[in-house]
């Protein structure tokens, strides 16, 4: 067992870096239209080499916009709940497709491979050029279909500032809560990628606000893998996920 990976308990798949959105605040900024998306056998290995070595509590898939690959987010959940992940989450902007048959047999999909745990990213930032009205008929499915659901937005400056992106951000958050449906805690906006292009003003003479997403590079607690396969200073697609932990070295 490799030093610096010995508490690991969760793992992370960046499905693809190709979105539907295009939000001002996204921390990957210019990566988001390349076309790559994740293999999903190797990430199905990924997960059950995973399970076996270690005691993971939770699974999530994100992107970019996941949904974009609906199959390889529903293999991953699959091979998490047959594995006995507790938490297995997703996170999406609900924005994939404008056909109202595909959007009702994704979301069956999503309940049937076991997503327990839905994170819907909805905000000021999202809803530039993300419809609210095609949000909404997703969330209106996954209600339907009985998957947990957060309405999870992101904060500018902080979740108390009263600047006009999160004043529009409260209505929307507002407007897609119902029964049933919560806010989850979100995060705040990050300087990174996008952000430091478009919201700039907001960074400057601040407190930094914190990538939410760096760990202790030695003391690992989180397995990300992205689209590309790349992980732990290796690759999934060239080498087993066995292979990439002893050889994992972040001096
Ligand atoms: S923030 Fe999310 S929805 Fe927006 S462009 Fe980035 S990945 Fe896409």
């Amino acid at each position: 067992m490799n030093r610096y990976i010995k508490n690991v308990d969760r793992i992370e798949f960046s499905v693809t870096s190709a979105c539907t959105g295009s939000c001002k605040h996204c921390s990957e900024g210019g990566n988001r239209r390349l076309p790559s998306f994740i293999k999903t056998d190797k990430a199905v290995e990924a997960v059950r080499s995973l399970c076996a070595l270690y005691n993971i509590s939770s699974v999530m898939t994100f992107g970019g916009e996941p949904l974009l690959h609906p199959e390889a987010v529903f293999a991953i959940h699959r091979a998490a709940t047959e594995a006995g992940v507790q938490k297995r989450q997703l996170i999406t902007n609900g924005c994939f497709t404008n056909n109202g048959d595909r959007l009702i047999s994704v979301v069956r999909e999503l309940k049937a491979c076991g997503v327990n745990d839905l994170l819907l990213s909805a905000d000021a930032f999202h809803q530039e050029t993300l419809p609210l009205a095609t949000v909404k008929s997703f969330a209106a499915a996954v209600m339907e279909a009985g998957i947990p659901m957060r309405i999870s937005p992101a904060w500018l400056v902080s979740r108390e500032d009263t600047n006009p992106y999160n004043l529009k951000t409260r209505a929307i958050v507002a407007e897609l809560t119902a029964p049933g449906v919560t806010e989850g805690e979100g995060n705040v906006v990050f300087p990174n990628g996008n952000a430091l292009l478009y919201l700039k003003e907001y960074f400057d003479g601040r407190p930094t606000v914190p990538n939410p997403y760096e760990e202790d590079p030695r003391d690992l607690h989180t397995v990300s893998i992205d689209a590309c396969g790349d992980t732990l200073g290796g690759n999934i697609y060239s080498k087993s996920i066995l292979d990439l932990i002893r050889e994992y070295d972040p001096l």
